[in-house]
């Protein structure tokens, strides 16, 4: 990998609540270089969405965030208000996943993109307003002038994410994260976006952080892949890694609830049984035991022991976090 532009090391957090301490984000690391892409996936309440709020120092008051997440080398955990939102919508942007409520029904799409430019410099209403109409062209906004004047609800679902993405990038951010960005949208619309970004990332060596839970859009877009599970890192490495030598039974199971061109159409899309535990219900070992087919293979390790990132023999940089020795093959 290039010299990375983000990076994030051992970040942990851990929400205040009437119940006593709830740890979200429990030691996860991961890096991204300009120009390529990260995706980080995993179930609802895998802690990939609080991971990128950490990042962008966005978490409510009663989290606590340790660790550190370097931007170009410069510590974001700890730094004061200020200095955080001179960095985040400039050098660090975020795409939400609901464009709807990400965007101020009571102005136009223009304004909204435009404000988001003054907020990092100091130019005229024109000059910015001027911006915004470049930003909505180069997004796809067909007559983007006029366009401009229009207001969120006279949009699309597709249209509205564009101009999401428009006020993300308004300041050529260095990394964009991106949170889900095509999950409300239909499968083509969803094409265009991501093709949007690409460009963009293409364009502006912009690296993107992508959060899904859609592998077929991960395998389309992302270098670099990072599993999530209970908070944890259950697997990493390349797109290459995740999809042809997945080591760790999540991962496989995500793979099995995929439909896949590559593979005989005969094969049965699988699930895996159960759901997520609850953020501070985890126990003493793996956390996915519960719900894992291969525990008989290792045993009371499952249960007692939690198992950390271990390198793959002979795979670079592939890592996964469970004591099976061997890649585990498809459990039917
Ligand atoms: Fe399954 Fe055990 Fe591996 Fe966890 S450590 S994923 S329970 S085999």
């Amino acid at each position: 990998m290039a010299e990375p532009i983000l990076e994030v090391h051992d970040l942990r957090v851990t929400f205040a609540t009437e119940g006593g301490p709830v740890p979200a984000v429990d030691g996860i690391d991961f890096a991204v270089a300009p120009g390529e892409t990260l995706a980080i996936v995993g179930e609802s309440g895998s802690g990939k969405s609080v991971s990128s709020a950490a990042v962008m120092g966005l978490l409510p008051s009663n989290a606590e965030v340790r660790g550190e997440v370097l931007l170009d080398g410069r510590e974001l955990v700890g730094l004061e208000a200020d200095e955080l939102r001179k960095i985040r919508g400039n050098d660090i942007a975020l795409v939400f996943q609901d464009a709807l409520s990400a965007l101020n029904p009571y102005y136009s799409v223009g304004w909204q993109v435009a404000e988001a430019y003054r907020l990092h410099h100091d130019v005229s209403k024109k000059v910015a307003f001027r911006r915004a109409v470049e930003m909505l062209d180069k997004v796809g906004i067909p007559d983007a002038a006029r366009r401009a004047k229009s207001y969120p609800h006279e949009f699309s679902g597709g249209m509205r994410q564009r101009v999401v993405i428009a006020m993300a990038l308004v300041n050529n951010p260095r990394v964009l994260i991106a949170d889900e960005p095509t999950t409300a949208l239909d499968v083509t619309v969803q094409a265009q976006i991501m093709q949007l970004l690409a460009d963009v990332q293409e364009e502006f060596g912009t690296a993107l952080v992508l959060i899904s839970h859609d592998l077929g859009v991960v395998a389309e877009v992302a270098d670099d892949v990072l599993v999530m599970y209970a908070g944890r890192a259950a697997e990493r490495g390349t797109v290459r890694d995740l999809f042809f030598r997945a080591a760790h039974p999540y991962s496989l199971g995500l793979l099995g609830a995929m439909p896949r061109i590559d593979v005989p159409p005969t094969r049965r899309l699988t699930t895996i049984p159960g759901s997520p535990p609850s953020p501070g219900s985890i126990s003493a070992g793996c956390p996915f035991q519960p719900r894992c087919a291969y525990t008989e293979r290792v045993g009371e390790r499952c249960v007692t022991e939690r198992p950390e990132l271990t390198p793959r023999p002979g795979e670079g940089d592939h890592e996964a976090a469970c004591h099976l020795g061997r890649r585990p093959e498809v459990v039917a």
